[in-house]
This record gives structure tokens, sequence and C-alpha cells, in this order.
């Protein structure tokens, strides 16, 4: 696979088996004054065990993050367009020979009803997720879509960021998406394990490995300067693919420099009508998955990392405090599952895999202020041009995590305001209260005049 020297990530996974903690630490210590880790250091910090080694990764993995980010934790949610798919991905319910669910590509009448339902619930960023029906390349759909999404209104409100997780497109269709106003475009490689990639994507488009880790270059050729990766852990061994994952990031960063804007953490689920989840041989624990999780955190310390309701309340509940920067929060996995009462339970109505967390977004919001963390619908950045290496050049000195937290506390306040129930909007002003006052003097005077305004009904002010 293009990028991926898989010998000398193995050489470097082997070289790194015994690590004595005091070298764990040196990198530890690296890593909190926000430098960037040679890949040989991360492959030492894939080879942690034990509590103390791995209680200390867990705390810089939290150190990192609040330092960059602040305590905020952005909510999106998923919008399903389409399930009918030419691939046959071994573990996904859309799989084109899968007969035991319901094929539906929504109409824009019907991604508008699906936006509004979000918009409803309180949601301000979407990402629209679609299968590969083969064929010409569906950018014109996807286009309309967005623009579809962009327009729909619940009273004063509307969808502030889409981005797209679909398949591979061609420069052209690329720049169909970035003139449609698309913030990130996210594509997983799945595995980085050629052998593997293979067996798993037996036929179809996505078949091509190289096809696909090349369209992270075409998406970037096409202006899109946001660019989303993963690998969707339980495919192959988990370190051998964080390895990997960070050496095609290190490419991009050489090749482009800047690397991608998120870094999404899937980990496999059941799916209805394959197998695939129990015979796997590389599924990863729970355990495994935070150590993961904290050292990507640690190895990329200004890439935003996504986790999505494929994880559990517990695990979601974890993860924030080591680097998790984003969560999904009351999704469907269904085409029209928004408009369907029960849907979350329903795989067979036509969902792409079962989900481990059905908590409302009220839910989410009161168990982020519960824990301190502040919920946010922000879509800043991409709107004031902070994208790519602007993003970059601001995040690096540690100047985003005024701005993300003064963004963040005026879109929770406008959520309180709006959408809040029950004891949600108590709690949440007592900690817009409590974080404001710990702010610096000049992130203040910006944030009070627009915590103000929103009190007036004046929507959407951010710096
Ligand atoms: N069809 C496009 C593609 O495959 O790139 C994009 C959308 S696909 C619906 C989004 C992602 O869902 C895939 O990239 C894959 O990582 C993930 N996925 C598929 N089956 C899954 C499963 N059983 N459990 C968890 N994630 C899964
Ligand atoms: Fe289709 Fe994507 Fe599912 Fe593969 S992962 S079957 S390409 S929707």
């Amino acid at each position: 696979m293009k990028y991926i020297n898989e010998e000398k990530i193995y050489t470097q996974l082997s070289g790194a088996k015994s690590v004595s903690t005091q070298e764990i630490e040196s990198i530890l210590a690296k890593s909190v004054s926000l430098k960037r880790l040679e890949l040989d250091e991360v492959a030492k910090l894939l080879s942690v065990e034990g509590q103390k080694s791995t209680s200390m990764l867990f705390d810089a993995a939290s150190r990192v993050k609040n330092e960059i980010y602040g305590s905020r934790v952005v909510l999106f949610a998923p919008l399903y367009i389409n399930n009918i798919c030419s691939n046959y991905c071994a573990y996904c319910a859309f799989r084109a020979d899968n007969k035991t669910i319901k094929r539906r590509k929504l109409n824009q009448e019907e991604i508008s009803e699906q936006a509004r339902v979000l918009l409803k619930m309180g949601h301000k960023r979407v990402l629209v997720v679609s299968s590969e029906p083969g064929g010409k390349e569906d950018a014109d759909y996807y286009v309309d879509s967005i623009k579809t999404i962009y327009s729909a209104r619940f009273n004063n409100n509307y969808i502030r960021r889409v981005n797209i997780n679909c398949a591979p497109l061609s420069i052209d269709g690329f720049r169909k998406l970035k003139d449609a106003g698309i913030g990130t475009y996210q594509l997983f490689q799945e595995t980085y394990h050629h052998k593997t990639y293979l067996q798993l994507h037996p036929k179809g488009p996505k078949s091509d490995p190289d096809n696909r880790i090349e369209a992270i270059e075409r998406a970037f050729a096409a202006g899109i300067e946001d660019i989303g990766v993963g690998v969707l852990y339980g495919l192959y061994d988990y370190r051998f693919e964080t390895l990997a994952l960070l050496t095609h990031i290190a490419c991009l960063e050489q090749k482009f420099g800047v690397g991608p804007h998120t870094i999404s953490v899937p980990r496999i689920e059941p799916a209805l009508g394959t197998e695939f989840f129990d015979s796997s041989r590389y599924k990863v624990s729970d355990l495994e998955f935070k150590k993961l999780v904290a050292i990507i955190r640690l190895a990329v310390p200004y890439t935003g990392i996504i986790l999505s309701t494929r994880e559990s309340p517990k695990m979601r509940d974890e993860l924030f405090n080591l680097g998790v920067s984003q969560i999904s929060a009351a999704s469907r996995t269904s085409p029209g599952g928004y408009a369907e009462p029960g849907a979350d339970k329903d795989t067979d109505s036509g969902g792409q895999f079962v989900l481990s967390d059905n908590r409302s977004l009220n839910d989410m919001v009161k168990l982020l202020i519960e824990k301190k963390s502040i919920p946010s619908f922000c879509a800043a950045c991409y709107r004031k041009e902070r994208t790519g290496k602007a993003f970059m050049s601001l995040a690096k000195p540690g100047n985003i995590k005024g701005k993300c937290s003064i963004n963040a506390l005026v879109t929770l306040k406008e959520y309180l305001d709006d959408f809040a129930t029950g004891d949600v909007r108590s709690q949440g002003y007592a900690l817009i209260d409590e974080v404001s006052k710990s702010l610096p003097e000049e992130d203040k005077k910006q944030l009070i005049p627009f915590l103000e305004e929103v009190s007036r009904g004046i929507r959407d002010k951010y710096v």
C-alpha cells in the first residue's frame, strides 16, 4: 500500500518490546511539552503495559487534550443519506450482497426533514454519511444534499457546518464538494495491512487500497483543507494499525505541509447480516482502545479526535478524558432513521451497525456538564477560514484554546436557552459562570457581550 512499509512498521514494533519505565517517562515528558513524537517513540508507547505506566500514559493524554483544546467537547450528528452499496466490505451491513436490510437513498425532501429533526434536537453540526452505489460518482447528489442541509431551518436555527464521509471521488468531484461549502472530508483507510485490506474488500470500487489512500491527496488537490482519516479498529492488529496511521499522517505532513484535521477511531461493531464481528481475531479490548486513543492524542497533539456512538456510554465517558475532542450524540445509522421513532434499536430498518450509546443529545450535554467539560456546537474555525495550515499555525502555539472556549460557551448558552430540558439548563448556566470567571481578562472581554447578546435572542456570534 502506498506510504506504508509494513516491514519497517513490524521492525519498529518489535524493537520497542522491552522499554524501561524511565524511557516511557521521558517520552511522556516530551509529549506533554506538546512536541511531536517520532514514530519509534510511538512504537514504544504502544508497548506500555502495567498499571503504573498505563496511568502515566492516560494522565499525559488528558493534560495534552486540556492544553490544546481546553475542556470543550464538540457535538455532532451523522446524517445517513444512502445505504445502497456496490462494495463487499466484510464487516458492514450495507455490503452489496446483504439481503437482510432495507435499502434506501433519501431524496432532498427527506434529507431536509432529517436535518430539521436534528435542528429540533439542538444540533448545529452534521456529518453526511453515504454508501458507494457504484457506476458514475455521486458528487452531484452529495452537493445537493449538502446544500439542502445548509438551507434547512427550524425557528432561528440552521446547521452551521456540514462534513461528509463518502467514497473517494475524482479531483473534480472533490472540487464540487468544496464549492458546496463542505467542512471536513472524512475517509477511513479501514486497515493499513495490505493483505487484510484485500481479504475484507474483495470486490467493488473499494477493493483498490491505493485509490483509497490517494483520495486524500485528491481532496487536498481540490482545495479541501480539512481532512479526516481513521482506522476501523478490529480488522487487524491495533499496534500495527496505529503506527501505520501515524506513518500515513507523517507522509501527508511532509508532502502537503499539513496533516489531517481530525482522526476518527471507529471500533468494529456487530452488523446485521455479517458474521465478521463474532469471528474477528483482532478485537481490541477496552483497555487497549483507551491506550491507543491516548497514544494518538500524544503523537499528534493538534489533531481533533472523533468518537462515535459505536462506543458504550461507559467507554465514551472515560475516553473524554483521554483526548477525544469531538463526539456524535443521539445518532442513527439508517437513512431516514431520525424520523423513525425506535430506529435506534431497529437495525434491520437499514442501520449500518449496532449502536452502543443511545442517549439523547440533552443527556449527553448533561453528562458533559457534570464532568465539567463544555459541550460545544461551535463551527467557527471553518467559517473564519481557519482550516488546514491556518488552523495549525494557531493551534501549535496554543492560541486556539481561547477561541474554542469562547465559542464553546456561547454555543452552549444558545443550546441551553433554546433546547435544554430539566435541570440541564441551570447546571449549564452554572458551568458557564464558573468557566467564564477562570478565563483570561482578554477572553472575558470578548465573551461577556456575546453571552448578553444570546440572552437578547441574537444567535451565531463567534470569534
Ligand atoms: N461508504 C463509504 C466508505 O466505506 O468509505 C463511507 C461511509 S461508511 C458508511 C463509514 C464507515 O463506517 C466506514 O469507513 C467504516 O469504517 C465504518 N463501518 C462499517 N461497518 C462498520 C461496523 N460494523 N462497525 C463499525 N464501523 C463500521
Ligand atoms: Fe459500502 Fe462503506 Fe459499508 Fe463498505 S463500509 S459496504 S463501502 S457503506
